[in-house]
């Protein structure tokens, strides 16, 4: 049976803050208090000065596998999500094949028995994420998948995603989805805007996330059914979900750690590790969507974890595959930006530069670190449906009887990200070379210790 003592940390979850020690004893907390004794065969970690939290749930992880397991397998995804920090995945169905039936499910759950973190397979929307025709989403939520999504695409036939809507709630399942009119951001690399005219390159507006979003509020309203917003990226879009909001309806929300950090700037040198959807938009976007955080609007910080090979990275941008890797970064990444309020370091067209050139820049208060947690966990464990009110066992408060899901972090620890030292079997990070405040020491999944201190350990 393992043990291990968590000795002199700071436990934050949705009870609160307090100082005092936690002993993990077989896959659950046994007991919480202060100066807990370390009984022989307890592995003990001294976590004085470090924040320990619920694990964190990662709403958007692509996985890849099957089907591209080059880029990124079960193995190396889970062990990738441990170093972030992860206890729990969403991954996503556009796989070949897609996850759009039970048999595929089956397969995923059967490849992540070993896995480092929980993997919860998101079922498609529609048979082959085509937008057609519905996915037997029935027979999938009988093996435990609770949340939906065609991610990648959006559902882009109104009729199709009111049937969707109708169907879902009447399952009582999560609707994801992917915002994009693709009669608008077809052939499109980047935000549409100043930067895209000066590069030369084919631009996709922010209308065509606020389209469909603005839609799919209005049939989740018709549909009474509740509905959750992928990668939220433009000020807009965060003024649709505060109206949604004040009217009632059901709609939550993810941003991922890119869409608050990076500007469309980044791709003034043609990089393809910037290119990404939705794209990279402007500085007003970010404090937007900071501003949206601090507001409570934003339910949760998702990576849309997107690997991908080497090769697909040296290619012209129309031709690179959108996407970036997320998990390992994730929270230095939400620190830095949210709860130090240090920007990013300059680098060329960073929000750094801009809001030096902008009074405004500087306007969003910083989040504390109660409220991020609840962004990394409990908030997200809820959104899929794997919290203790559902059945399931992340994001709940550390006490005793609970599951040993926990993150040790140290919240000021700078540290500069080497992409040849993250565990994800790609490289597409966009922050490589960059100082980050925040960094996860130790992650425990139902009571073992699957990461240590730069060390995947199962
Ligand atoms: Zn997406």
């Amino acid at each position: 049976m393992h043990r291990i003592l968590l000795k002199g940390g700071t436990v934050v979850d949705s009870t609160g803050t307090r100082k005092c020690d936690v002993l993990v004893e077989g896959n659950d907390i046994s007991s919480i208090g202060e100066d807990l004794p370390a009984s022989r065969g307890v592995l003990v970690l001294d976590c004085h000065g470090y924040i320990v939290s619920p694990g964190f749930v990662d709403l958007h992880t692509h996985l890849r596998q099957p089907g591209y397991e080059r880029a990124e397998t079960v193995e190396s995804g889970t062990r990738a999500a441990a170093a972030g920090g992860y206890t729990a995945v969403v991954c996503m169905p556009n796989t070949d094949p897609a996850i759009d039936n039970a048999s595929v499910v089956k397969d995923i759950l059967a490849l992540s028995a070993n896995a480092s973190c929980q993997v919860v397979p998101a079922g498609a929307i529609t048979v082959d994420r085509a937008g057609e025709q519905l996915a037997p989403m029935s027979e999938m939520k009988d093996l435990g998948v609770s949340i939906f999504t065609d991610d990648g695409r959006g559902v882009q036939d109104a009729a199709v995603m009111r049937r969707a809507l109708e169907y879902a709630s009447g399952l009582d399942v999560t609707l994801a989805q992917h915002c994009e009119v693709e009669q608008l951001s077809t052939g499109g690399v980047m935000h549409e805007g100043e930067w895209s005219s000066r590069l030369g390159l084919a631009g996709v507006p922010r209308e065509a996330e606020e389209i469909m979003m603005a839609r799919d509020i209005a049939l989740a309203r018709l549909a009474r059914a509740r509905i959750h917003f992928m990668h939220v990226s433009t000020a807009m879009s965060t003024r649709l979900l505060q109206h949604a909001r004040e009217e009632g309806l059901r709609v939550t929300a993810e941003v991922t750690p890119h869409h608050i950090s990076l500007t469309d700037a980044m791709l003034s040198d043609y990089d393809t590790v910037y290119r990404v959807n939705p794209p990279l938009r402007t500085a007003e976007d970010v404090y937007a969507l900071r501003d949206a955080v601090a507001a409570g609007l934003l339910d949760a910080i998702a990576t849309d974890h997107a690997p991908h090979a080497p090769e697909e990275r040296d290619i012209p941008m129309d031709q690179a595959p959108p996407g970036m890797i997320g998990l390992e970064t994730a929270l230095g990444v939400a620190i830095t930006s949210l709860v130090k309020r240090e920007w990013l370091p300059p680098h060329s067209g960073n929000v750094s530069q801009d809001a030096e050139a902008s009074e405004e820049g500087v306007r969003t208060a910083p989040i504390g670190i109660a409220m991020l947690i609840g962004m990394l966990s409990q908030q997200p464990a809820a959104i899929a449906g794997l919290d203790a009110k559902h059945g399931g066992r992340q994001g709940g408060p550390l006490q005793p009887g609970a599951p040993a899901n926990i993150t040790v972090f140290d919240p000021d620890a700078g540290w500069v990200v080497d992409p040849a030292s993250l565990l994800s079997r790609s490289r597409n990070t966009p922050f490589a070379g960059m100082k980050l405040t925040g960094k996860v020491l130790h992650t425990i999944y139902e009571g073992e210790l699957v990461y240590d201190n730069g060390q995947a350990t199962r």
